[in-house]
């Protein structure tokens, strides 16, 4: 891509089909993680757009940006949610219940952000290796203890890591294949770095979900595809792998584990059953992704009718990449929310890409006495829920805008 901020694709990144149907237009918005310390600073505007593949039935982004541009300064930090440490725990379990048991494993995780998913492993006394672009992030896993290279992984990484390391007995990726520009690259390199007995793992937002559930704000420039898991098994097959499970996650508000192998093993229930039904609902398909793009636009204006409804000295809380398409796409700005509030200190003092609405501390958010909040970070709606009644004790309104319909719950 050499230096250019972003290109237009001209084929599907899965099939490679060059016909492909733009469903929805969120607009030109700034890349969603690119917050920054002062407002003066200008922000390129890239089209948002989702496509769909006329063959194969992919969602996709109708652009792809640069991904030096997108992740050498990741302020995502795996670790920030309760939520999503106590799933690291679960996720674990799961993956050594399919794994042979008594001997310390290899484990290697692709795009292993701050180590929060390979540090349960660590405590059980398995060999680890975690991979991320991210120089700051890697930097905090090393520190901590869980053994971190900083590159972007790829199928020709795949042979230095053999090398060095050796053939992994678990190699996974959570949300990782649909944010990278080369999806097949990433999947051949997983293969190549698994033993011949071993066992993948792909973890995704699930299409279904974000088409059922209407998560358009999980669209934006950093995540390139929107996965079924019929789309990802094909991918799979492509390069040799044979997927065979799945379970859920609660990540995303909606995700999926994919678990493949080298040979073909027997498919479980669960995973016939989603494919199944993947296939009665058409899921793969424009027309589904057309009606997803109406009832989106229906969505918008019901939320701004709900905003414009309740006390108007309101502030949001999380500034996550999602929550820069929803705030874009519905043009709420500062002018709306006086600003938000979010855990991760990386964020804290930053202005939102495009709506240049400033990040607090939840503690220094609250100090401001807000009459609402919007909860942006609606995925993880339950533990912020507990937080704004048991620490802030707060009593005003609270709107959530997902999953499906925007809605303002009984306290
Ligand atoms: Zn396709």
């Amino acid at each position: 891509m050499n230096n250019k901020l972003f290109k237009k694709i001209n084929s599907c990144r899965i099939c490679g089909n060059d016909d492909l149907a733009i469903v929805l237009d969120l607009g030109d918005q700034p890349p969603a993680n690119s917050l920054r310390d002062n407002i003066e600073e200008e922000l390129p505007r890239i089209p948002l757009q989702l496509a769909c593949c006329r063959l194969c039935g992919a969602a996709q982004l109708s652009v792809s940006v640069n991904p030096e541009y997108l992740f050498k300064h990741y302020v995502w930090v795996t670790g920030t949610a309760e939520t999503t440490r106590k799933y690291s725990i679960e996720f674990c379990s799961r993956m050594l219940e399919r794994l042979p048991l008594g001997r310390p494993l290899k484990i290697i995780e692709v795009a292993s952000n701050d180590g929060t998913f390979l540090k349960p492993f660590k405590v059980k006394g398995h060999e680890l290796l975690g991979i991320d672009p991210a120089e700051n992030i890697v930097k905090m896993a090393n520190e901590d203890g869980i053994n971190t290279i900083s590159e972007f992984f790829s199928s020709e990484l795949a042979g230095k890591i053999i090398s060095g390391f050796g053939e992994a007995d678990c190699i996974f990726a959570r949300n990782v294949v649909p944010h990278v520009e080369d999806a097949h690259d990433v999947i051949e390199g997983m293969g190549r770095c698994l033993d011949e007995k071993g066992l993948g793992a792909i973890e995704f937002h699930y299409a279904g979900t974000i088409h059922n559930e209407l998560h358009y704000d999980s669209i934006y420039h950093e995540h390139n595809l929107y996965l079924s898991l019929s789309c990802l098994s094909k991918m799979l097959e492509k390069h040799g792998l044979f997927c065979f499970d799945i379970s859920e996650s609660p990540i995303s508000g909606g995700s999926i584990v994919a678990y493949f192998s080298k040979h073909r093993r027997e498919q479980s229930e669960n995973f016939k059953k989603k494919i199944l039904r993947e296939k009665n609902d058409n899921l793969n398909s424009v027309s589904a992704w057309i009606d997803f793009s109406r009832r989106a636009v229906k969505h918008k204006d019901e939320l701004l009718n709900l905003i414009k409804g309740v006390p108007s000295k309101m502030i949001g809380y999380g500034a996550s990449a999602r929550s820069s398409t929803i705030l874009n796409f519905c043009g709420i700005d500062r002018r709306v929310l006086s600003c938000i509030a979010d855990n991760s200190p990386l964020k804290q003092g930053k202005y939102t890409p495009g709506t240049d609405i400033k990040i607090f501390s939840p503690d220094i958010a609250f100090q401001s006495k807000p009459e609402s909040v919007l909860l942006l970070a609606w995925n993880f709606s339950d533990e912020i829920l507990r937080e704004l009644h048991d620490k802030y004790e707060f009593s005003g309104t609270v709107v959530v805008p997902f999953p499906g319909n925007p809605r303002i719950p009984k306290s």
